[in-house]
């Protein structure tokens, strides 16, 4: 049985663009074969099992010629494989999509073509410049400045400067003196809105707005990928802006813990226009089997409460308890206890309100908690190092309490970010746990901890990071959500 491409327009850059049909394509490939401009958020939807080829192109010289990619596809459509071929944009905008399908079509290769929104709308739309605009522009022109030998663009530029709607230039970074020239030398006027913009709908967006015969000097060196814009809806680009309005654009935050959820803490930050760089401080170890499943059920019996201190403390002993055939019914008749608002929404994943939430994030707050609400004998469920506050508020307290260690947390670093801490390249780092503090220090020891501030989720995490000597925020929920507002509102401050 024969194998089958599909080719996918990958979006522009925010992955948030990439098409539903797009994803499920990429999600059920066994080989994907990308581009430069495919982003990353993008490439993480390619499953653990599948075969990844980097095709991309690098300065103007073909690591992988077009034959090669051709026939790359071809062979692996051939050995039965489930092909996905990945471009920036969409693969039918100077994407070489039509070639690519030729081979396949002559050896009878089944394919398939999901369209990607393009560079050539999308860009513009992030830079608040809508293509067509009644009154203003009533027609779209998509042109190609690539050439072969990267001089001369055979571009008609009388006919294009006569044309009236907006134009729209590819792959023109290195071209911007000749195509404003040509086009001014065809006759357009030399006083036409243009923008150029760079890494189009990402944190990196840089936009430049001018006329004909200035936007060149005030563009000056241009990086890549980027496109030129030109005709009158350039000017309604300040009017329109909206994505460098975000509250977080042009920040870069680095996030410490793992994500596993599209609702965690570099999406939220991401939704708020900031530049996110994930650079887990910490992984988990399970330290759970059967023997801790009857020993949590014994101890069920025995006390009035249950403390959970972390989310992943939650998901290991409700995955736990499934494996054993149990369920939430187990916690029937105790009271349950959660330290913030991400405990307690793991809790709630698996059908369980917690009784006790407390607004701030620390164990101590927890711990009071806990003994107001009349409790006579508490289990805790948490990792091997968590922190013990609590325990000191129960020994003063002269309640009863059992811990049951369900996990502990291991130093890592998959991602070293001294280098751009030192070059100021940070703006926060974000902490949800004491324990991501410790592992930050672990590996980055030699850090400027002062060219960044540290954004903590509770009290005891900002202990932590305080008695390291880092510039601290605190959120004043223990909610990740309000981790993103207190960075809001201190990049406000800076504003000002
Ligand atoms: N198939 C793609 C275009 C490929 S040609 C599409 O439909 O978007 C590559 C050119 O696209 C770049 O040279 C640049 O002009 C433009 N481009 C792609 N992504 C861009 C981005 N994020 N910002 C600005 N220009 C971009």
């Amino acid at each position: 049985m024969l194998g089958k491409v599909t080719l996918v327009g990958a979006g522009p850059g925010d992955p948030g663009l990439l098409t539903l049909k797009g994803a499920e394509a990429i999600k059920s490939a066994d080989v994907v074969l990308y581009d430069r401009l495919v982003g990353a958020g993008v490439l993480e939807l390619i499953p653990d099992g599948a075969k990844r080829i980097d095709v991309g192109k690098r300065c103007g010289s073909h690591r992988v010629s077009q034959d090669e990619i051709n026939r790359l596809l071809l062979d692996h459509a051939l050995d039965e494989k489930n092909v996905v071929r990945l471009k920036g944009g969409d693969s039918f905008v100077f994407g070489r999509g039509g070639e690519e399908l030729e081979l396949l079509q002559k050896n009878g290769v089944p394919f398939e073509v999901v369209p990607g929104i393009t560079s050539a709308v999308a860009v513009p739309a992030y830079a608040g410049i809508p293509v067509t605009h009644r009154g203003t522009s009533a027609s779209v022109h998509i042109v190609t400045a690539h050439t072969r030998d990267g001089i001369n663009p055979d571009i008609d530029f009388k006919a294009y400067a006569g044309i009236g709607g907006t134009l729209i230039f590819l792959m023109g970074a290195a071209l911007l003196s000749h195509i404003v020239k040509g086009l001014m030398n065809g006759g357009m006027d030399i006083y036409t809105p243009c923008a150029v913009i760079e890494h189009g709908t990402t944190p990196a967006q840089k936009k430049i707005l001018g006329t004909l015969n200035n936007i060149e000097k005030k563009a000056g060196r241009i990086e890549s990928p980027a496109i030129i814009i030109v005709g009158g809806v350039c000017e309604l680009s300040e009017k329109f802006d909206w994505y460098s309005k975000l509250p977080l654009h042009g920040k870069t935050i680095a996030v410490t813990r793992h994500e596993n959820s599209s609702s965690g803490l570099s999406s939220i930050l991401y939704s708020m226009g900031a530049e996110v760089i994930e650079c887990p401080c910490i992984h988990t170890e399970d330290l759970v089997d059967g023997r801790t499943a009857d020993q949590i059920k014994r101890e069920l019996k025995e006390c009035d409460t249950v403390a959970f201190t972390s989310a992943n403390g939650v998901r290991t002993v409700m995955e736990l308890l499934k494996k054993q055939g149990c369920d939430a019914r187990v916690f029937g008749g105790v009271k349950i206890a959660a330290i913030g608002g991400s405990t307690a929404g793991a809790l709630s994943e698996y059908g369980i309100n917690a009784d006790i939430v407390p607004g701030e994030y620390s164990g101590r707050v927890l711990g009071t908690a806990i003994v107001d609400s009349g409790a006579e004998k508490v289990l805790l469920l948490r990792a091997e190092n968590a922190n013990r506050e609590i325990d000191e508020v129960f020994k003063r307290s002269g309640i009863g309490f059992t811990e049951i260690t369900v996990y502990r947390t291991v130093p890592e670093c998959e991602f070293n970010m001294t280098e751009l801490i030192n070059e100021g390249k940070i703006d926060y780092v974000t902490f949800t746990s004491g324990s991501t503090v410790e592992g930050f220090m672990q590996f980055h020891k030699n850090a400027d901890l002062s060219s960044f501030k540290a954004v903590c989720i509770g009290g005891s995490t900002a202990e932590k990071a305080v008695g390291y000597g880092m510039e601290c925020m605190t959120a004043d929920h223990a909610s990740l959500a309000s981790m993103a507002e207190a960075i809001v509102c201190d990049a406000e401050r800076g504003e000002r």
